[in-house]
This record gives structure tokens, C-alpha cells and sequence, in this order.
């Protein structure tokens, strides 16, 4: 007789299937383990890519080390080609004429410091500067805090990160494997877009972040985040899910979470475009496997 399930699993495990039935993502065996099942599903695999399977950590508190092989650049040339791929013109400030050798996240907080450079500090508790691996080779850029992020002072912990948190392990990884920061770092009063004069003068803070960490991919969840990077004023369904190039990363915008919760039915477009990066990080879904 097994154990019964605690109520608080029963309750996770049934949110998690919602979410994978929402991105079309089916069906689930109730007896045997999703990872198991995935794994037997998959091709035959070449002798070096079974041993670079055996070598993944489960649970490194950082990307597997198959994320950091040249191979990589095999797989992305095998992506279908989108052309052309717009190139976003360099940061106005803090570009790389200004850019410190030797910056880090630690620094940048530092300068940051109490911040008052803009009118977004009047009516924030919070600075909400960014979560996640210095190290990360995905990023997720969002637009500013919300009213959780506010008072927690970490990025994405209300309804949209919560989503944003259900879409990162679907694509096998911890929010632990990536970094997530937004472009402004206060929250905007009643979580109105930030302003121009917000978005320029706080993204250079961002623009740092992006460099000291130089993650192969970055995620512009909104168009906000986008625009920013991109330095466009194009509206994001004209790029959104084709390849794009920031400095040295690879960026893709997709939608933000936020509007998720508002068009559930935008979820599978937006799975589509993190299996795109998933496909150029070498990543494959932990659980389960689209029908
Ligand atoms: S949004 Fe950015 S620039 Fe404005 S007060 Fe906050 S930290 Fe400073």
C-alpha cells in the first residue's frame, strides 16, 4: 500500500499538469516516473551523446556542462534560418567605450545604490535588482516590479513569476540555472508601463548586468524589455520568436507572463519559442513530451 500524497504535493502536482496541458503537452502516465518515460521515448542516441547524457548533474547549481560545449554552435546552425536578423545598434550609455573591465553584479548594485535617479523611487518599498547564477547563460528580462516584487525585492514571485517559474523547469531548468531581472527596478505605481525617461535612465543598469554576465541567450519577456534591448520601437508581434542579436548574446522576445495570465491561449506560442532556446542551449523538457 503506498503512501498517501501530501495535500501541498497533490496541489503542485496538479498545477503543473495544468500548465503542461495548456501548452499542449500530453499525456502523463501515472505510473512510472515523467523523467523515465521521457527518457525511454527518446531515439537512439550516438555512443558520445549517451555519455554527455550521463555526465548532466541533476541537480548543479548551475547549467550542465553539455551547455558550454562548442557543439552548441552546430546545433544553431541547424536552426532553420529567419532572415534577416536585425542587430540591436549598442546601448547609448554604458556602452562598451564606458564599459568596465572588471565590473560585477556586486558593483552595479553598488552604484545603484538607494536609488533616487528617477521619478519610480517616490513610491517604491523595494529595489528589485535581479535573482538568479551570475553565471547563467539564460537570461530573462522583464519589464519593472510588481506589488510581491515590491515588497520581496526579488523579480517574477507573484502570479506571472509563478508562471515564469512553471515555464523555466518545463524547460528542465531552476530558476537557481538562470538569471531573471527586469528593466526598471522599481515598481511602477499601479504597474503602469515605465515611462521613457524611467526606461533611459535606469537601463543602463540592466545593460551592465547583460554584460558582466554575457549569457549565450537572453529572453525579453514584453515588449518593454524588448524595445529596450532592441532599441526598436516595432511592435514585438513584428519579431516576436525570431533570433535576434544583442551585443553577444542571442536574444529572443517573446510575450511577458503577465499577458499569459490574460491570453492563456498565447501559452503555446510562447513554448514555442522557449523550445527555439531550448534548442540552442542543447536543453530537452524534464518531464513529459509534446504529443
Ligand atoms: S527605477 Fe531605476 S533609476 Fe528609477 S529610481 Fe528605481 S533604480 Fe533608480
Amino acid at each position: 500500500m503506498p503512501a498517501p500524497i501530501p495535500e501541498d504535493l497533490q496541489k503542485k502536482v496538479a498545477e503543473r499538469l495544468a500548465f503542461y496541458q495548456d501548452l499542449g503537452i500530453a499525456p502523463f502516465y501515472r505510473d512510472r516516473p515523467a523523467e523515465t518515460a521521457f527518457r525511454e521515448e527518446q531515439p537512439a542516441q550516438s555512443p558520445e551523446s549517451t555519455i554527455r547524457s550521463a555526465q548532466i548533474p541533476h541537480e548543479e547549481p548551475t547549467l550542465p556542462k553539455t551547455l558550454r560545449k562548442p557543439d552548441l554552435q552546430k546545433l544553431a546552425l541547424a536552426l532553420p534560418k529567419i532572415a534577416p536578423l536585425p542587430t540591436a545598434p549598442a546601448p547609448s550609455l554604458f556602452d562598451s567605450a564606458d564599459k568596465v573591465a572588471d565590473d560585477t553584479l556586486l558593483k552595479v548594485r553598488e552604484d545603484l545604490g538607494e536609488c533616487t535617479r528617477c521619478k519610480l523611487h517616490k513610491h517604491r518599498h523595494t529595489i528589485v535588482f535581479g535573482d538568479g547564477s551570475p553565471k547563467a547563460e539564460l537570461v530573462f528580462v522583464g519589464e519593472g516590479p510588481g506589488a510581491d516584487e515590491d515588497a520581496q525585492g526579488l523579480p517574477f514571485v507573484g502570479r506571472a513569476g509563478k508562471l515564469l517559474t512553471q515555464m523555466i523547469e518545463a524547460m528542465g531548468l531552476q530558476r537557481k540555472d538562470v538569471y531573471i531581472c527586469n528593466v526598471v527596478k522599481c515598481r511602477p505605481p499601479e504597474n503602469r508601463t515605465p515611462e521613457d525617461d524611467e526606461v533611459g535612465t535606469c537601463s543602463p543598469f540592466l545593460f551592465r548586468q547583460l554584460d558582466v554576465i554575457a549569457p549565450k541567450v537572453i529572453v525579453c519577456l514584453g515588449a518593454v524589455a524588448a524595445k529596450t534591448l532592441l532599441k526598436t520601437n516595432r511592435g514585438i508581434s513584428q519579431f516576436r520568436g525570431q533570433w535576434l542579436d544583442y551585443r553577444s548574446s542571442k536574444l529572443m522576445a517573446t510575450y511577458h507572463p503577465a499577458y499569459l495570465l490574460r491570453n492563456p491561449n498565447a501559452k503555446g506560442e510562447v513554448w514555442k519559442d522557449l523550445q527555439k532556446v531550448m534548442a540552442l542551449l542543447g536543453l530537452h523538457a524534464k518531464k513529459g513530451k509534446p504529443a
